[in-house]
Formats: structure tokens, sequence, C-alpha cells
């Protein structure tokens, strides 16, 4: 095989999942991850151990190779700048000084922007300094729009729902009869179902919200808000939290959980999924009755460009033409045609069927696939399927016999679809399967589908996993052509 494309190094890094926790070393974010680079085909790279939650060094820069030697004393001031990076308070400090800030007369109640903290009264004078707005009760129960959306480039960028978005996503929720909703990093969703079902005797809706930004602690309960790191599946108040989540999971009289998680999208698909399936393995031990082989609801928020690799990790999910939208990003914004689309979808494994998309907005049923799609993508006699991906009409093409994006077209050299201006003959070899490099097939037909090549380390494996990068790459950089 013709390796010319793969000499340009700097491949990217693979994660390595270990069960091993006790001996992975932890930063401020709970335990690291381990990572290995993608060096030139078959030499694994020197591993190392870095933050699971943080890509940005400015934000984590913890580094350690997984072979180093560490002194007891740099451990020591490890350990003590983890705990001097904790929230200042507890989840049970939070929630009571919560209890406090509601009973404290409407003039008194003060937001400090520099803190982002509500304040009790008798800090007011220490933030005298500081920007401290009045709020209101009504703002209370409003979290995601009081404190400021976080937007560290790549570790921690906030995109909120807009108010459509959450309201569908409520609506579908309400429509499936899910009355126990987790939401993993979804704070907007979270704070609708509290004003939509407020608490009282006969509260038809319980959410309970996992997220990184302990900001949101000090405005919920002890049972509604866990300091969480999905990227690790990190409790950061763990015997608390761990309870905090297995009642919530359990579902007695009828209850049915739901699990709806929008991580941030620089994020590892690999390890994300395997801290939901971790939870989805708490859900399945809390079922009393029922059968054991049936998987936790879930909806993902990702985008359409990772769809190959959440299949991967999860061959139960399908993606939903959806399109979800954000109020900050501007480039991800529901749209008729054209650029301004956006990328986000829904992975689910609810039947797509029961999944309505509001027809008001162009989506339609289809008989066929049995599933809502968007207007433009327009079932495909000859694929049998409802193509599109990216929200713009694809069309047919008969040599590949598939179904291709509209700004792409066959290439005679390449033998393929292709955008007009792509360099022509660096694909040689490269039709054929994604999982198992063999030319006979492609990955969908691949008798070795289940065996995944994810953890390969052939360099056969590594070639193909190679290729599949720079084809998402690619496809990322892409999905405006
Ligand atoms: N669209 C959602 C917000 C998504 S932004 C809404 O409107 O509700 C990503 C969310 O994940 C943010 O709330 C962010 O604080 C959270 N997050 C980011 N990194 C995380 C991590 N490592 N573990 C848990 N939550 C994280
Ligand atoms: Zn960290
Ligand atoms: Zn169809
Ligand atoms: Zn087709
Ligand atoms: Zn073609």
């Amino acid at each position: 095989m013709d390796t010319a494309g793969l000499e340009d190094s700097c491949l990217g890094y693979e994660v390595i999942l270990t069960d091993d926790d006790a001996s992975t070393p932890c930063c401020p974010h709970g335990p690291t991850l381990l990572f290995e680079k993608v060096a030139k085909r078959g030499e694994g790279g020197r591993r190392f151990y870095a933050c699971s939650a943080c890509r940005d060094r400015k934000d984590c820069n913890f580094f350690q190779w997984e072979d180093e030697k560490v002194s007891e004393a740099r451990k020591l001031a490890r350990e003590l700048e983890n705990k001097r990076r904790q929230p200042p308070f507890s989840q049970q400090q939070y929630s009571a000084r919560f209890q406090q800030f509601i009973a404290l007369p409407p003039d008194e109640k003060k937001f400090c922007q520099d803190c982002q903290l509500l304040l009790l009264a008798e800090e007011t004078g220490a933030h005298a300094a500081h920007v401290c707005i009045p709020v209101a009760a009504a703002q209370l129960r409003r979290p995601s729009r009081l404190l400021c959306p976080l937007d560290n480039k790549k570790s921690n960028a906030q995109y909120l729902f807009t108010e459509r978005t959450t309201r569908f996503l409520l609506g579908t929720l309400v429509a499936l009869r899910f009355n126990k909703v987790l939401c993993v990093g979804t704070p907007r969703l979270h704070e609708l179902i509290k004003l939509e079902y407020p608490s009282g005797e006969a509260r038809p809706m319980k959410s309970l919200l996992l997220d990184i930004d302990f900001r949101y602690a000090q405005f919920y309960g002890q049972d509604e808000f866990c300091h969480y790191n999905m990227f690790n599946h990190h409790f950061f108040d763990s015997e608390a939290s761990i309870a905090v989540l297995q009642a919530f999971l359990r579902e007695s009289n009828g209850q049915k959980v739901v699990m709806v998680a929008d991580p941030p999208f620089g994020g590892l698909v690999k390890p994300l999924a395997n801290s939901f399936s971790r939870i989805a393995q708490a859900w399945t031990k809390q079922r009393i009755l029922g059968s054991s082989n049936v998987n936790m609801p879930m909806i993902w928020i990702f985008p359409y460009f990772f769809e190959a690799r959440i299949l991967d990790c999860f061959p139960c999910l399908t993606m939903l033409d959806y399109q979800v939208d954000y109020d900050n990003h501007s480039l991800y914004k529901h749209g008729k045609t054209g650029r301004k689309q956006s990328p986000v979808r829904l992975f689910t494994n609810i039947t797509a069927a029961e999944i309505v998309l509001p027809e008001e907005e162009g989506y339609r049923f289809c008989a066929i696939c049995e599933r809502f799609v968007w207007s433009l993508n327009k079932h495909c006699t000859k694929c049998n399927v409802c193509p599109s991906k990216d929200g713009r009409q694809w069309k047919h093409c008969s040599v590949c016999e598939r179904c291709v994006k509209p700004s792409w077209q066959h290439c005679q050299s390449c033998g393929r679809c292709a955008l007009p201006d792509h360099p022509c003959d660096q694909h040689q070899g490269e039709e054929g399967c994604y999982n198992c490099a063999s030319p006979g097939h492609k990955r969908k037909a691949c008798p070795r589908k289940h065996i995944s090549s994810r953890r390969s380390t052939s360099k056969r494996g590594r070639v193909v996993q190679t290729k599949r990068r720079k084809e998402r790459r690619k496809e990322k950089k892409n999905w405006k052509d």
C-alpha cells in the first residue's frame, strides 16, 4: 500500500481506555486519560496521561508519561493542587446557600457577575468592588441566562440551546412519556423541565443535571445537580453523587428514565461513549422489572460528521435529521438552506419513527425509511434511503452506486466522487472496507464489522484508522462546502 500520504506525522491522538482506575493519576478534573500519539504506521507513540476534560493546556496542564516515575513529593504537591482547584463549596453547602438566598428580601438578592455567585447578605461587602446585579425570582429559575456562558474554545465552550430546540426536546420527551430526564451537560433542558414541571407532590417530570460547570450547583438542590465530568465518568463529590444518580435511575411506579447529553464537540467520542455506557449500566442495575437486554433510552447530541465514530461505539444509535441550534453560536443555526444550517444532530436508540420532527419547520415522514427527515433529504430509490446527512439535497452517482454531496462530482481518474478541486490520485487503494481494509467490500458489508477496528494495532488497521480520521477531518472541514 502506498504510504506517501501518511508520512506527514501528527495524525492525532488515540485514547486508550483502561479499567485500571487506581493507578491512573488524577488532575483537578479527576482521573486523567491515557493518550497515545498515532505516529507513523506500525509504531505506537509513547503513551502519556493528560486531562480528560481540557484540550487546552492553559486550562489544565497535567502531563505525565505512562512509564514516568513520579516522586512522593510531586504526588503530594499534585494532591494539594487538585484540592485547591475544587469548587469553593460542596453541593450540600451550595444547596444550603440557595435556601438562605431565596429567603432574602427581594432588594437584597444580588448576583456577583465577577464571581458568578449568588451573594448572601453578609457577603455583599466583600464584593463591593465587583459588578453585582439584583436578581429577580424569575431569573433564579433561568440560571443559564444569568450565568455567562463559558467560552474557552477548546474544552468548556458552552453552546446553549435556542428556545426552539429546548422546547422541541422537552415536547418530544413528554410525548414519549419519559418522566425522569438525566441531563448530561444540558443545563437549559434541565431548567426548562423545572420551570414547566415545578416541584410538588405530583411532579410529573423530574430532572437531574450532571455537569462540570459547578456554578450551576448554587441554583439546585442536592438531588438536582451533580458536579460531574463526562469524559471520565467522575463525580467530584463521589459518594453523595453516586447515591443521587442511583436513586434517580431507579424507575418506580411506572417511571421512565431517559438520558440527554450534549457534550462539547471538541470532545473525544470514545471516552464519552464509555461514560454513557457506565450510566446505562447503572440504569440496568436499578431495574426491578423487565428484561435485561433493554438499553437505557438516550439522546446524544453531536455533529453529524461524528456519525461513524458514534456508531462504532454504539451501533444501536441512529442519527436523526433534526437540526439542533444554539443561541450563542452563529454558525449552528437552524435554517432552510445554505451554510447557516446547524450540523448538530440527535443520535438516539429510541425508535426513530416515534420522534416526530416538526412539519412546520420543514420535516416530513418518510414511510420507507420509517423516520422523519428534512425536506431536502429526498428518498433515493436506488439507495433506498434518504441519504442526506448535512441538510442539503444529495444526488445519486450511478458509478459509485451511492448518493453523494451536491457539491461533489464523479472523478474519472480517482474512480470516485469528490469535490471538483480535489487533488487527484491521492486515494488509490483507499476504496474498500474501512473496517478490515479488504478491497472486496464496504464497511457496511464487512463480515468483521463487529470485531471493531478501533483498538486494532495491526499495521493495516492503523493505516485504515488514519485514513478514516483524515476523512473525518476533511468531512468536518467540508461540512460547509
Ligand atoms: N446545549 C446545552 C449546553 C451544551 S454546552 C444546553 O443548552 O443546555 C456543553 C455543556 O457540557 C455545558 O453545560 C458544559 O458546562 C458541560 N461540560 C463541558 N465539559 C464537560 C465535562 N467534561 N463533563 C461534564 N460536563 C461538561
Ligand atoms: Zn484536568
Ligand atoms: Zn426515506
Ligand atoms: Zn442514491
Ligand atoms: Zn461517483
